[in-house]
């Protein structure tokens, strides 16, 4: 089992299960119909959830004509992937930009700047 998911995919699962949570807090504000206020919050966060996976679609929508489109070696379909490291969205092949990382094990750590790393020993 390959761990990793594509990220633009994973983006697009993440956003879609936000309407369906935003449609949940709405449904669970119909319980609240005598209390109109606490049924308004209910409301408001629901419409925030689905306003918030609009804004993560158009996110994607930004990011995918960032993304390099390649063929993936593995499947031959052509995929997009998204910083150094990615995974193919079909068959979740690892794939890579960076030569150097060629043929190593895959660790979504090759995605980050290597300085940061001094950031981390703060926490
Ligand atoms: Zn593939």
């Amino acid at each position: 089992m390959k761990p990793y998911k594509n990220k633009i995919n994973r983006i697009r699962t993440f956003a879609l299960s936000l309407i369906f949570i935003g449609v949940v807090i709405m449904y669970l504000g119909i319980f609240f119909r005598k209390h109109e206020i606490v049924m308004l919050i209910f409301m408001f966060l629901g419409v925030l959830a689905v306003i918030a996976s609009t804004v993560v679609y158009a996110w994607i929508g930004l990011l995918s004509t960032k993304a390099t489109q390649i063929v993936c070696p593995n499947c031959g379909k052509q995929t997009k992937m998204l910083g150094r490291v990615d995974m193919c969205g079909h068959c979740r092949e690892p794939l890579t930009l960076d030569p150097t990382l060629e043929g190593k094990e895959f660790d979504v750590a090759y995605n980050r700047p290597q300085k940061s790393n001094s950031k981390s020993k703060t926490k």
